[in-house]
């Protein structure tokens, strides 16, 4: 399949989709507590977006049981909802994709349940930075490497590994579309960004080293090392003086600040300029 470059229309649909994702994760983040199951947020997850006329995008994709992707310390990505209960200490990201009128939108953050260590707060914020300068260099006339440079360079810089294995991607009528969006690579190589391309941006960063491994369960994707790994995405569209994000956190970060049961990371607060 060819790359291909979006409307405005287009992205105004994939935008509908995109923050009702933000919304949909906001809403599980109202729930994330000691105690609770995997399978219990995700059947928050897939309610409220069946309410919202739309359909979870992850859901029966390639076979995936659950409407959220749940992935707990070191598990990187992919983990599937059910059984496990969170505890006290783990961080946890909550994936989430979904469908409306044809178009889909795809976004993750990562949550930190009750007390966590210096080190993986700093994991936290370290991916969430990377996360938006890589969406910095998204801009019309650079080159992928620049955006995926980016990244790994403050992944790298911090002592963190960045995974090879996984990487960000085109979307709009599909998930996942041409092109792929590594966390690692040189500026200056790769694909030319033009204006129209929507692209899910999403670091996935682990605390030691970049060596990931997949469970027997055919999905789930955890560290090599055991040590723990954060994960946060947006949608974007590339456009000439800097990328949109489609996506949105705002409402996660409420839910975030007012779950007494989570750790408030003290976040940068990023403008794209
Ligand atoms: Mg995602
Ligand atoms: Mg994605």
């Amino acid at each position: 399949m060819q790359i291909e470059y979006r409307s405005k229309e287009e992205i105004d649909l994939i935008r509908v989709s995109s923050l009702l994702v933000g919304k949909t994760i906001a809403e599980v983040a109202k729930h994330l507590r000691d105690g609770i199951t995997t399978g219990e947020l995700d059947k928050i997850a897939e309610d409220f977006i069946r309410s919202h006329e739309a359909v979870p995008a992850f859901k029966g994709y390639h076979g995936f049981s659950g409407s959220l992707c749940i992935s707990v310390n070191a598990e990187v990505v992919h983990g599937i909802p059910g059984a496990r209960v969170l505890h006290l200490g783990d961080i946890v990201s909550l994936d989430c994709g979904v469908v409306k009128n044809g178009y889909y939108g795809d976004s993750a953050y990562t949550f930190a349940i009750g007390e966590v260590d210096q080190q993986a707060i700093k994991l936290l914020q370290v991916t969430r930075e990377c996360l938006y300068l890589g969406i910095e260099k998204a801009v019309a006339g650079n080159r992928m490497g620049d955006v995926s440079s980016n990244i790994q360079k403050h992944a790298e810089a911090n002592g963190f590994g960045v995974v090879r294995e996984l990487v960000g991607h085109g979307i709009g009528k599909k998930l996942h579309e041409k092109p792929e969006v590594p966390n690692y690579g040189k500026a200056g190589q790769g694909l030319l960004l033009k204006p129209g391309l929507v692209i899910a941006i999403e670091p996935m960063i682990n605390m030691g080293t970049k060596n990931v491994k997949q469970l027997n369960d055919g999905w789930t994707i955890v560290t090599a090392d055991q040590k723990p790994a954060a994960h946060f995405e947006h949608t974007i569209a590339v456009d000439n003086v800097k990328a949109e994000i489609l996506s949105s956190f705002e409402e996660i970060e409420k839910s975030e600040k007012e779950n007494l049961n989570l750790y408030k990371i003290d976040y940068k607060q990023h403008i794209i300029a």
